[in-house]
């Protein structure tokens, strides 16, 4: 086990869920083994749909969804927690990517806004490593597309003294990462998926996600994380989102959690990442801890 007491991790996503559904085993063992873990969510999640017994007990569904990450702030032990406050942009190519409020229309239209406030938190927190999603967002969703954007170029600017931003330092991360799925394991599923009469171009709730541009936009993989036993916590985390049905819907841990454990642990026990920066020599897997080499 590595020491990573005295390590910073910062984890940049659009969501609250997103933080336990995609990377909740991740955060449970770095939190676990002594490194802070903070988060960056940069929406309020409200175009995600709740069930009409919620409605009553809040106001809004930005309220459900910040409640529910407070609660799986709690169980993972994340801190710092920096919401940012966009608006859900809701799928691609929908209506709300228009609305001024949202992530998407913000990061079309002021980046510098969003980069700044990504610098201000790196330069705060002082992480030595960052992970946001992959290129294509995971599955598409321009939400994860801005962040992951927005991250990169933020990762960058935050060491470089001539990005000035009052009250902060210049500060360089050492490590950049994008987190990715079992690429096998979601192949598998999906041809059984087929097999039973799915359309996987068409999946979910509401048929907008394109599992076969999920499998198009993969990339390689260089570090692989053993968070097998992590289940216990990764799922109270992902217990918190009872609005999104513990991610029933949401990318690949809904399926995962529908495993039996033991079949569980041989295929989501290892969770994989892109190593951007430093640019690995070759694309195979070669580091077992997204905090080797840090100084
Ligand atoms: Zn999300």
């Amino acid at each position: 086990m590595s020491d990573s007491t005295g390590k910073r991790l910062l984890i940049a996503y659009a969501h609250p869920d997103d933080e336990s559904f995609g990377s909740g085993g991740l955060i449970a063992k770095y939190v676990a083994e002594g490194a802070q873990v903070g988060y960056i969510c940069a929406t309020n999640g409200d175009m995600g749909t709740i069930p009409a017994s919620m409605r009553e007990q809040y106001n809004t569904v930005s309220e459900v969804r910040l409640a529910e990450l407070q609660c799986a702030t709690e169980v993972l032990g994340l801190d710092p927690v920096v919401c940012f406050g966009y608006k859900d942009s809701g799928m691609m190519n929908s209506a709300s990517n228009q609305d001024p409020e949202c992530l998407w229309y913000g990061w079309q239209n002021q980046p510098d806004v969003l980069i700044k406030r990504i610098v201000q938190v790196i330069r705060d927190f002082r992480p030595h490593v960052i992970v946001t999603f992959n290129r294509y967002g995971g599955y598409g969703h321009p939400d994860h597309i801005a962040i992951q954007q927005a991250t990169t170029q933020a990762f960058s600017l935050a060491g470089d003294s001539g990005y000035q931003l009052d009250g902060t330092q210049p500060y360089a991360p050492q490590k950049l990462y994008y987190a990715s799925i079992p690429g096998r394991l979601l192949k598998l599923y999906l041809r059984w998926m087929t097999l039973r009469g799915h359309d996987i171009r068409h999946m979910g709730v509401n048929k907008d996600l394109n599992y076969q541009a999920v499998i198009d936009n993969l990339e390689p993989i260089h570090t692989m994380i053993d968070v097998g036993v992590y289940f216990e916590v990764w799922d109270r985390a992902a217990d918190c989102h009872v609005s999104q049905g513990r991610g029933r819907s949401s990318g690949t841990r809904g399926y995962l959690a529908s495993l039996p454990k033991p079949l569980r642990r041989l295929v989501s026990g290892q969770y994989g990442l892109t190593r951007i920066f430093p640019q690995p020599p070759q694309d195979r897997v070669d580091e077992h801890d997204i905090f080797a080499g840090v100084r």
